[in-house]
């Protein structure tokens, strides 16, 4: 008799560690934004892949900190959700790293009964002593977890997690289509490859104190017309994310379109608008209304 497998993959751990390189890996389509800054993710972003008889769903969550705003607070309520609601648990962490950022969490981490999986991440980085350092010192932390060193950005590792998790998922039915990717909804890819951008162009607080929403997406034959407003906390952001003569937000628009037009497989007509929200990261009314507390 056929069985079918299927479940919730979630990956945690700190900030810049590689979760989103990982599911990307994982899923092979960049649906997790990626630069060296910490906090570059803020949801959770789900990856999926889909085989005859098994689906494996794989969460990416925003970098585990202390939360110093409103907004940091709802990104840790993510993280808080994803160790609940997992079938099994990614634990990521980078060669070299000694002791977790947030007891809490980790805390919560130790007591779930779910399978944990600890990955030593960028091991390209490292010597092997360090590994086999790193391998003694979690196994003590968490002595439940079964750990791999691993490579997300080299792809070194991947696969044979990826076989152990399937493992270890429940028999159950497929939770999406067959043919679902992801969760979220076009426009959201639009909104994080702007941010993306901005993360990548902008300095200091600016990049933290932007929000991007798509208004309008509307697919033709040919072509994609977006409309998308990048919001920001005061008035000086708001000259600094336009630039002189608007050249650093033709530079967003262009960068941005060049790689919608990849991920979307078509041509892409990108409108993009600055909007002033005063404070939106302390507000929680305003935080609810651009989607952080779900
Ligand atoms: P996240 O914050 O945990 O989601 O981390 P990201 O996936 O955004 O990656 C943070 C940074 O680490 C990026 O610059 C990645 O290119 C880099 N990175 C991720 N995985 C590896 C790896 O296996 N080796 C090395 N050398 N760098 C990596
Ligand atoms: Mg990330």
């Amino acid at each position: 008799m056929n069985t079918h497998k299927a479940g919730f993959v979630n990956i945690i751990g700190n900030p810049n560690v590689g979760k989103s390189t990982l599911m990307n890996a994982l899923v092979g389509e960049n649906l997790s934004i990626i630069t060296s800054k910490a906090q570059t993710t803020r949801h959770r972003i789900l990856g999926i892949v889909n085989g005859n008889d098994f689906q494996v769903i794989f969460s990416d969550t925003p970098g585990i900190i202390k939360p110093a705003y409103e907004l940091q607070n709802a990104m840790m309520k993510f993280v808080s959700s994803a160790i609940e609601d997992a079938d099994v648990l990614i634990y990521m962490i980078e060669i070299g790293e000694k002791s977790p950022k947030n007891e809490d969490l980790f805390n919560q981490l130790l007591k779930s009964d779910k399978p944990i999986f600890l990955l030593i991440n960028k091991i390209d980085n490292g010597e092997s002593s360090q590994v086999e350092e790193a391998v003694q010192l979690w196994s003590k932390q968490i002595p439940q977890a079964k750990i791999y060193a691993i490579s997300a950005l080299r792809n070194f590792g991947v696969e044979e997690v990826f076989t152990k998790i399937l493992e270890h998922l429940p028999e159950s039915p497929a939770y999406y289509p067959k043919d679902s990717l992801t969760d979220k909804p076009e426009r959201f890819f639009v909104n994080e490859v702007i941010r993306e951008k901005i993360l990548m162009h902008y300095r200091k607080e600016v990049p933290y104190s932007v929000e991007v929403q798509t208004e309008a997406f509307e697919e033709l034959d040919h072509i994609i017309n977006i409309n998308t407003t990048i919001i920001v906390e005061r008035r000086t952001q708001k000259g600094i994310i336009i630039g002189h003569q608007g050249k650093a937000l033709n530079r967003i628009g262009r960068e941005s379109r060049r790689d919608l037009e990849k991920f979307f497989q078509k041509k892409i007509f990108l409108d993009l608008y600055v909007k002033i929200d005063k404070d939106w990261r302390q507000d929680k009314r305003k935080l609810k209304g651009y989607g952080y507390h779900d």
